[in-house]
């Protein structure tokens, strides 16, 4: 009999699940709007022009070799990714004090951030959104650290419920981590404004917590790579401290080679320094290094002015054909007079329409109209085109009718 005989069956990934229970069905008009990937109109995967440029050059140049990379990744994409976050003045990057290392992905970037926190910072209370990332209180509790909820969506108003926010925020212990989306909040698509981001630093500095940004979506929110790190720059030029899991998945289109990083902005370059040291500790037992090709692809994209360039431009596109999406939504519930206001679908940013859809209502869609979702009736607007529209507001009409 198996040493293994008696381990349980486990369910599959709440999120990853969605797309496994879509390959497995057989009808021609099954639609997927479960996964957070970018499709074109054509409903293809899309590899930017500018990635396979950046690939021609590296598999060209000869004097490129497969050597490990050093255990922080490689050193020129670590520094532009930093200048990317940010931003090219930033004081944290001229006085040396960001500690940046190359990850795996956003997931990666998140992991070994929470595992150094556990081992090196006095708090292990880490603050996540209600709701958010279904990942999150999975990493950061295989890493150690303790979640807790703060309230931040309002399902009245399908928009941000800040009172909520400030007052959970208030009363969390000194010193409590606390993760933050930086832009296109995922699954809500509910972000605070300028003026807000600005009430939740105050209240983060004044009451000693340490703010852990998630960048998974920079520029692929609102198009512009400035506008979506704005969250993230207001809190660093106030000259205090604070961790960013960045992921080039989304923006550049790189999900499957995991390419990420991990910088943490520290006061001084000699709390940096010791703190990277530390990092190397953290990443070495858990993977040695990581891999050179995707760190590769973005560090020639960022160094290169017109590669830079035509990246802003290919990136902008993704975000605009997802914001058209959002308005032929809308337009089609209105065409169909759907019960409901449905105005959050245009108000909402990112990659996610949290659609305000219950749990039967979506069994509902997979089963009559076999569209797949997330059962919180959270829909990838990235997954869908103007060809595919109709048919998800036939389907959404049905389901509330
Ligand atoms: N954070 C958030 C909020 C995300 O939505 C995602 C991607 N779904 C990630 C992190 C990480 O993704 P990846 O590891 O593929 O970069």
């Amino acid at each position: 009999d198996s040493v293994f005989a008696n381990i349980a069956k486990a369910p599959e990934d709440p999120i990853l699940g969605v797309t496994v229970a879509y390959n497995k069905d057989s009808s021609p008009i099954k639609l997927n709007l479960g996964v957070g990937a970018y499709r074109t109109e054509e409903g293809k995967p899309l590899v930017l022009n500018v990635v396979r440029r950046a690939e021609q050059l590296l598999v060209n140049d000869p004097s490129r070799v497969k050597e490990y990379l050093p255990i922080t990744g490689l050193a020129d994409f670590n520094k532009l990714s930093a200048k990317l976050i940010f931003g090219a003045d930033s004081p944290a990057i001229q006085e040396n004090r960001v500690a940046t290392v190359q990850c795996l992905s956003g997931t990666g970037s998140l992991r070994v951030g929470a595992e150094f926190l556990a081992k090196h910072y006095h708090q292990n209370s880490i603050y996540i959104p209600q709701p958010t990332w279904g990942n999150h209180p999975k990493v950061f509790t295989m890493a150690g650290l303790s979640p807790k909820y703060y309230r931040y969506y309002d399902p009245e108003t399908r928009g941000l419920n800040f009172q909520g926010l400030l007052e959970d925020l208030s009363s969390a212990p000194s010193g409590a981590i606390v993760l933050l989306h930086a832009c296109a909040h995922n699954p809500t698509g509910v972000d605070p404004t300028v003026e807000q981001w600005e009430q939740i630093r105050q209240l983060i500095r004044s009451k000693g917590l340490l703010p852990f940004f998630d960048s998974a979506y920079q520029g692929f929110a609102s198009g512009s790579l400035d506008a979506d790190a704005q969250s993230v720059r207001i809190f660093v030029a106030d000259g205090g401290e604070c961790l960013a899991a960045q992921s080039y998945a989304k923006n550049m289109g790189l999900y499957g080679e995991r390419v990420g990083a991990l910088s943490i902005v520290c006061r001084t370059a000699d709390v940096a320094s010791r703190v990277e040291s530390q990092l190397k500790l953290v990443i070495r037992p858990m993977y040695s290094n990581p891999p050179i090709h995707g760190a590769s692809i973005v560090a020639t994209i960022l160094k290169d002015r017109d590669m830079y360039n035509e990246w802003t431009i290919e990136l902008k596109a993704m975000a605009d054909r997802i914001i058209s999406m959002r308005q032929q939504l809308f337009d089609a519930l209105r065409d169909r007079g759907t019960p409901g206001d449905w105005s959050h679908i245009i108000k909402q940013i990112g990659m996610f329409t949290f659609t305000g859809l219950n749990t039967e209502q979506v069994a509902f869609m997979t089963k009559e109209y076999h569209i797949y979702m997330t059962s919180d009736g959270r829909i990838s607007m990235a997954g869908l085109s103007s060809r595919t529209v109709p048919h998800l507001a036939d389907a959404i009409h049905a389901a509330v009718t």
